[in-house]
């Protein structure tokens, strides 16, 4: 089983990248902001729970994001592979898809990190914000997720450099450009 995660800050493309590696490898894509954000939609009490956090562009609970993701993996036993897109977010919740995955018999496979410079990624959530209307992706919520991800998201660069796992990919250009990238840090 491959085990990606597409790694990067809020902006840099994961979603679009990842639901293309994940049709062209016949891989399981989880976006853990769309699994969100289907909560809130639906109105469960997880939604609930999670709504003002994920409008004030804060990060939700280490806790509630490992009870998806322990879900996420009992529900999918079958999968050749995954492709994780904001998830993990923070050290704590690396250690535990490690740990998660070792009780499974499993590891990461690769980090594919997408590299944005900071002014590009503010063009394009100010752009989202005005075709989607995602309502995360507007002024002061948008800086507050680009802290968000330099606090506690980032220091994940160093964590999986350090297990050799990390492969850096410029993100800037087009979407096929790099895609094409992507994927031969997949299969080089
Ligand atoms: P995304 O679509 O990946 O940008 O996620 C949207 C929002 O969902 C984030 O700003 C967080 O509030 C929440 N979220 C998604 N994934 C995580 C995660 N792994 N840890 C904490 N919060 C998350």
């Amino acid at each position: 089983m491959f085990n990606l995660i597409l790694f990067g800050p809020p902006g840099a493309g994961k979603g679009t990248q990842a639901i293309k590696i994940a049709e062209k490898f016949g891989w399981k894509h989880i976006s853990t902001g769309d699994i969100l954000r289907a909560e809130v939609t639906q109105g469960t009490p997880l939604g609930t729970k999670v709504r003002a956090v994920m409008e004030e562009g804060h990060l939700v609970s280490d806790e509630l994001l490992i009870a998806i993701m322990e879900s996420v993996f009992i529900k999918n036993n079958t999968v050749k592979g995954f492709v994780l897109d904001g998830f993990p977010r923070t050290i704590n919740q690396a250690q535990e898809l490690d740990e998660m995955l070792h009780k499974l018999g499993q590891k990461v496979s690769l980090v594919l990190a997408l590299e944005v410079n900071e002014d590009e990624l503010l063009k394009r959530l100010l752009n989202r914000a005005r075709e989607q209307g995602r309502k995360d992706d507007d002024g002061e919520i948008i800086k507050n997720r680009l802290r968000q991800y330099h606090h506690h998201t980032k220091p994940l660069i160093e964590y999986y450099k350090n297990k050799k796992l990390l492969k850096e990919v410029y993100g800037v250009g087009t979407i096929d450009d790099i895609f094409n990238a992507l994927c031969k840090a997949i299969v080089d």
